[in-house]
């Protein structure tokens, strides 16, 4: 099984590698290895053209220039729109049907991820592609960054590798991605379908997924819909056993709830609500001293059973401190096709067929 990410303390370049990119018309330093085949693109490259569509490479700017006036994604990314929202949007590509692309596309990303194990099998993942199309010429777009999938995950795994390219780095547009690939995860459907990013995760990515998901939860505590203000009362329990059953999406914060609770509400796993409730600095030393101290097992300290309690004025507080803007990265109406709302409550009817 192919891991996301392998060492957290990036390799020093090696001297002989190449050294920049040329990206449409943006031209910029690369981070990591190259795995470009040596007998293209030679070591000591200083100047790689790739691009902006289909992630062809070429050395030689002429031969560049030459293929970007008639190649075939000019217009139109390949693969399936499945998000559009404000002129971003989100295209699948499957790596089986386009294998040359995904290869590409990967070869590229080499430069700026350090780990290679899921560049080599792109028939078996997916990629979701991030484009922004100029408001003012329809066929004019750029791709900035994309994730990958497994299609079939032993694992609960919504993503395996993630990369925004840098010159579009630090626009939140990371954020966007997780966002819709949870979307994509189909957790709303069905419970058991929860996941998260592949593990281990790099030290970038760690920090950028602790944040993402620190904000899904003051977003969930915080915003919700149907939430009524509970106060300043005690909002997470984790002593409080509930079954899955009885959980339904985004019911709202209530004066007590439960770690798992809040992971079924927003569609992350118990260990990543942990993991950012701690981070926020918003867990309280719990009080509960009816707590069962029968043994200190390892059964016994699992996450599910850890015992945590949130106050919401400390997430608030978390909210104007980091000056956190709680509004979603990712907009519900923007999904299409399969994904597009088609209720008030966000659950995909199964029915439309048979009406009319
Ligand atoms: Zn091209």
């Amino acid at each position: 099984m192919s891991s996301s990410s392998t060492s957290p303390h990036p390799k020093p370049l090696d001297a002989q590698n190449t050294k920049h990119v040329v990206l449409g018309n943006l031209l910029f330093k690369t981070w990591y290895q190259s795995i470009y085949p040596e007998d293209l693109v030679a070591s000591d490259t200083d100047r790689l053209y790739v691009c902006r569509w289909c992630f062809r490479y070429s050395c030689d700017g002429a031969a560049y220039r030459k293929h970007t006036r008639v190649c075939e994604h000019r217009t139109t990314p390949p693969g399936t729109k499945v998000y559009d929202d404000a002129g971003y949007s989100v295209w699948e590509v499957d790596g089986e049907e386009y294998k040359l692309f995904a290869q590409n596309l990967s070869l590229f990303s080499k430069l700026f991820v350090d780990h290679k194990s899921v560049f080599f099998d792109v028939v078996s993942f997916l990629f979701y592609i991030l484009v922004f199309t100029d408001p003012n010429n329809p066929d004019n777009y750029s791709i900035l960054g994309y994730f990958s999938k497994e299609k079939l995950s032993w694992d609960p795994n919504n993503l395996a590798c993630i990369l925004i390219f840098p010159p579009y780095q630090h626009k939140q547009l990371g954020k966007l991605l997780m966002g819709v690939s949870y979307k994509l995860s189909a957790w709303e459907k069905d419970a058991a379908l929860i996941g998260g990013p592949e593990r281990p995760l790099s030290e970038m990515g760690k920090k950028s997924y602790v944040r993402f998901w620190e904000e899904r939860i003051a977003r969930y505590l915080l915003l919700d819909k149907h939430g009524e203000d509970s106060g300043d009362g005690v909002l997470v329990k984790q002593q409080q056993k509930i079954s899955k059953s009885s959980s339904k999406k985004r019911s709202h914060p209530q004066k007590s709830m439960s770690v798992q609770e809040i992971g079924l509400a927003t569609g992350m796993l118990t260990d990543d609500v942990v993991t950012a409730l701690t981070s926020m600095g918003v867990v309280e030393p719990t009080t509960n001293k009816k707590r069962k101290k029968a043994s200190s097992s390892e059964e016994d300290t699992t996450a599910e059973d850890r015992s945590v309690s949130v106050r919401k004025s400390k997430v608030m507080e978390w909210v104007r401190s980091r000056r956190v803007a709680l509004q979603d990265p990712v907009r519900e109406e923007g999904f299409l096709g399969g994904w597009a709302l088609s209720d008030l409550n966000g659950v995909r009817s199964v029915e439309s067929e048979e009406d009319e």
